[in-house]
Order: C-alpha cells, then structure tokens, then sequence
C-alpha cells in the first residue's frame, strides 16, 4: 500500500523533481527506493510574505514497503471503495434540462449506468453561444436566449472555472477525473484551488455533449422547456417552446439560477417553491500587481500563480455579513444579464489567468426580510429591481454604472479602470443599492483593508450589480430527491437551491442521476 506524504515544501521556481529527494529523505530511505511518486496536492503557503513556499502532498510507492512505519507526515494511503455502476435497463423517459454542470453531470452518471436521456437546452450550442456573447459585450445586443447565463456549459461556461467546493463529496474525485478526461488541465487533479478558465472549459463542454450523443442521448438546442404535463400529482410529459410535448416520466430539471420563466412556470403548476437568502453588491477591480504584493509582498517569485483572496465580515449587530467571492485572478468583469432591460456583474479568468486586473464579487446578504412579499418569487423581483436600476444607471446601453472605491467609501478621489465591455457609466453606486447592503458593504471594505493593507486603492474600481450569485428560491424536494409536490420532478444544482458553484453542482446533478438509477434497479 502507498504512502501519503505532507508538507513538503519547495521555493518558488524550484523543480518539481526536487520533491524525490525530500520524499525519499522523509521517508528515510534512498531516491533510488522510490518507485513511483504522484502528486495529490499542491498549493501556495503565504503566510510569511518573505519566504513564501509552494507545499505538496505526494503519493509515493516503495521498492519495500516494509521498512517504512507511519509517522508525523506519513500515513498510508486509505484506498477508497472503486465506484461500481450495475448496467440498467428501461422503458421510462427521462428528460434533463438545462446543459450546466448539474445537467451534464447527471446525464454522464446516467450514461455510466447504461441509461440515456433527452436533453432539453433553451441556449445554443457552445460555439454559437461564444459569438452571442461576444456580439452582447462589443455592442450591447443582449440575446436572452443566448448568454452568459444561458447556453451549453450553463452559467460557468464564461468563468474562471474554479472548481473548490467545501461539500466532502467522495464523487469529487469522479467529477475531475471526467473534466479531465475531456479536456481540462489534469493539475485539477491535485491543485489545491484548480481552476480551468473559460478557454479550456468550452472544449471540455463540447467533449461532454459528443460523448453523451454517441451513447444515445438526444441533445436538443434552442430547446426551452416551456410546461410540464402532471396528472395525478406526477409528471407525465414535458412541453418544449411551447409546441412540442413529449412524454416524460422522470424530469431532472437543472435550470441554474437565472431561468425566471421556469421558475414561474413551476409556481404556476403548484409545485412546492419556498424563498431563500442570497447576496447582492458589486463587483471591485484592481489591478492584479497590487493583489500580487498585498498577498505576497514585493519581489515575489515571478514562477508563483497570480494571487487570490477571499474576505469576509460579520456585522453582529443587524446580522448582515459581507464577502467577497468568486475571484478572477488575471481576469475581467464581464456583462452577465439574461434579461432585456437589466444590467449584472460577473467576473471570468482565462486558463492562463494573465489579465492585468483581479476582479472579486463583492456581496451581502440578503433574505427574505429584505424582499417584499411571501411569494417564493419575491426573491426574483428583488434582484431584478436592482438590475433594472443598474440598467437606468448605466445609461439603458448596458453599460455598467461604475465608481471608484475610494468614492464608494466616502473618502473621495481614485480614478476609474475597468474591463466591463461594453462600458461603464460614473455613478454613485450606494444609491442603487438597498440601504443596509451599501453600509455593510462598506464596513466590509475598510475590514477587508486592515486584512489586506492596500485593498482600498485609488486603483480600485466598483461596478454595479451582483445579483445572480445563488439562487433565489428554493425548488423544495425530498428524502428521495423528488419535488415535495411532484412525483417523477428531480430538481437539481444551483437553480433548485441545492448547490452553488461549478462542483457542487455537478455532484447534486449525480446525486439525482444516483438517485434515478438507484429507483430504476429496485423496481
Ligand atoms: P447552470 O450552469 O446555470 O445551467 C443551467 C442551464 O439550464 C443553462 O444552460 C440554461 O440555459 C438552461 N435552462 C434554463 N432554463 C431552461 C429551460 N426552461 N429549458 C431548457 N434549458 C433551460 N462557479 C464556480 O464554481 N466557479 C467559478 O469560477 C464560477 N464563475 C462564474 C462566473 C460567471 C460569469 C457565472 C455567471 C457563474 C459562475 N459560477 C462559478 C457559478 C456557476 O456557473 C454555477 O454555480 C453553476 O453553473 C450552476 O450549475 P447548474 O447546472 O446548476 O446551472
């Protein structure tokens, strides 16, 4: 059996087989004992800004294992039970939409049991999806069919494509090993923050839909799943832009957090929605130099990744905390509304991550105290009141309204830089907000400060509006994974309000698919 070894360091720029050596002297046994040596993680330790290291966790195999006990920082290596699929057959229909991670993934799960599936996606394939976007940020025609929400790959596919989650799932490792095995970087494998970038996402998403079509699945683009057929409390067909209906006996609805009309759709037919907290603000922008030497002070090692962060603050008084999320290193600001008439923030980073700007979410909670109404889509109206006023802001072109920190903070001055396309409009962005965001944001900035010496900047740039960072309702199911009010309705991934994130995603998209399977072997 292997050992697992941890906490080996290296400086930066150092070679990777200098790990051997120290192995082997961890060990206490000679290089040449060592027969095989595998990275399992690797990652950035800068907590002493002038000796910052790079720390790895190897799997390594000897000639004789014999002579080496577990000590300190060895163990040896706790081998999971393989994942076994029996093959299934059966007659029933089962239909996913929505082709983000929680859709793809639960239909390769399903197709690792030998199912298939019809695959409904409102957006167009990757490739046409990447020319709609592009059209939307050089000159503000936004497709609402077509976007950075909506389309092949869902919502991640304009990101940076990070893939840390703090769910202990053990199909992680099945969800990294499939990216991978279509095309994404296999340092994700070990990487402790991985990422993909959007680049190197889009191919990984095209290999997953030709996989699944030469195993039998039917993919239909520009297909919305626009009613739902229930007869006798369960599902019994879907209907497609309101034309086609198809029988249906299993419905994996995986419609990710922006799919508004799917939303009213389900509230319409009755089917159990209840509301949820989220979290609204802004984006902020720095030049990603400045990060690198907050983070890692100057001089740093040019071979270390470009620097991330991740802040928080907790108001303990109103009970509103703040956080920044969803950090691009090396990236850009990107326009991400789906919705005619509504300006939103999002942010996507290249593999590469080699941007001259770092940009963060910058968000406070919101909950159901703050929306107006009980209806479940209250949350929905609340973030679309605030697009709708990012809008108006930015002068009704899609620019984004923008301000520079220092303003935002009240302290005056900074100058304004951003890399939104199709452009930003000067504005005082407290005034779009609700009132309690804007204050907990700004404590949040000055705290997010003393943490990081340098955060507020003349260099930093805000711009307005974050809202579509989980989703705003919950899609209520049970035990089994099913609708609460539905038979046969599988709600999954972020739109269900089930996961939040590329990872968390996919693994619920396979909890359904398991689940499916798992109902389809015992009957
Ligand atoms: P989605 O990915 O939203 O997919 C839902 C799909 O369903 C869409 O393709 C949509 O077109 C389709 N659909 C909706 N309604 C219908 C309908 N009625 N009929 C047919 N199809 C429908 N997360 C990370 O973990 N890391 C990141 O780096 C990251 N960066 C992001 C950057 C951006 C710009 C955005 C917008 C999001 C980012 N996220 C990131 C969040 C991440 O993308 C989501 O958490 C994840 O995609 C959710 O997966 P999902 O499958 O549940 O839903």
């Amino acid at each position: 059996m292997p050992f697992l070894l941890r906490n080996l360091t290296l400086s930066p720029g150092v070679e990777e087989s200098a790990l051997r050596p120290l192995a082997a002297a961890k060990l206490g046994v000679r290089e040449a004992e060592i027969t095989a040596l595998t990275l399992v993680r690797k990652g950035v330790d800068a907590r002493k800004k002038g000796a910052i290291k790079l720390v790895y966790t190897v799997q390594v195999t000897l000639r004789d294992e014999a002579r080496v006990r577990p000590h300190g920082d060895v163990a040896r290596v706790e081998t999971a039970a393989p994942l076994r699929f029996p093959k299934l057959t059966s007659s029933e229909r089962i239909v996913i939409v929505g082709m983000g991670p929680a859709g793809l993934f639960a239909a390769l799960r399903l197709a690792q049991y030998g199912l298939t599936a019809r695959v409904l996606e409102r957006g167009r394939d990757v490739d046409r999806r990447a020319s709609d976007v592009s059209r939307f940020w050089r000159l503000g025609e936004l497709c609402p069919q077509s976007n950075v929400q909506f389309g092949e790959g869902g919502a991640g596919t304009f990101s940076d494509g990070k893939l840390t989650t703090r769910v202990k799932d053990p199909n992680c490792g099945w969800v990294l090993e499939r990216l991978v095995e279509f095309g994404a970087p296999p340092e994700i494998l070990y990487a402790a923050k991985p990422h993909i970038g959007t680049d190197r996402l889009r191919a990984v998403v095209r290999g997953i839909r030709e996989r699944l079509i030469e195993t039998g699945f039917q993919v239909g683009f520009e297909s919305r799943l626009t009613g739902i057929g229930i007869g006798q409390g369960r599902v019994t067909s879907v209907v497609v832009n309101d034309a086609d209906e198809q029988p249906c006996d299993a419905l994996v609805l995986a419609p990710g957090h922006s799919a508004r009309d799917t939303y009213a759709l389900l509230h319409r037919l009755g089917v159990t929605l209840e509301q949820k907290p989220f979290a609204v603000g802004l984006r902020v922008e720095h030049p990603q130099a400045l990060i690198n030497e907050i983070q890692y002070g100057r001089n740093a090692h040019p071979a270390l990744p470009p620097a991330e962060y991740a802040q928080t603050y907790n108001n303990e008084t109103t009970g509103r905390s703040a956080y920044s999320f969803c950090m691009c290193p090396g990236g850009v600001v990107v326009a991400a509304a789906s919705e005619a008439g509504g300006v939103v923030v999002n942010g996507m980073s290249g593999y590469r991550r080699n941007g001259p700007y770092a940009n963060s979410a910058l968000v406070a909670t919101v909950g159901p105290a703050d929306f107006t109404g009980n209806s479940p889509l209250a949350g929905v109206e609340f973030q679309r009141e605030l697009e709708r006023r990012a809008f108006v802001a930015g002068g009704e072109s899609y620019r984004a309204p923008a301000q520079s920190l220092l303003d935002f903070i009240g302290r005056g001055g900074g100058r304004i830089l951003s890399s939104y396309r199709p452009g930003v409009t000067e504005y005082d962005l407290a005034s779009l907000l609700p009132t309690p965001v804007a204050a907990t944001l700004r404590e949040g900035i000055e705290h997010f400060d003393r943490k990081m010496r340098g955060f507020v900047s003349a260099e930093a740039t805000l711009t307005a509006v974050e809202t579509r960072t989980s989703a705003p309702l919950r899609i209520v199911r049970g035990g089994d994974l099913q609708s609460l009010s539905h038979r046969g309705l599988y709600p999954t991934g972020e739109g269900a309000g089930y996961a939040g994130g590329i990872m968390s995603a996919a693994l619920d998209g396979i909890r359904v698919a398991d689940a499916i399977a798992a109902r389809i072997a015992g009957s």
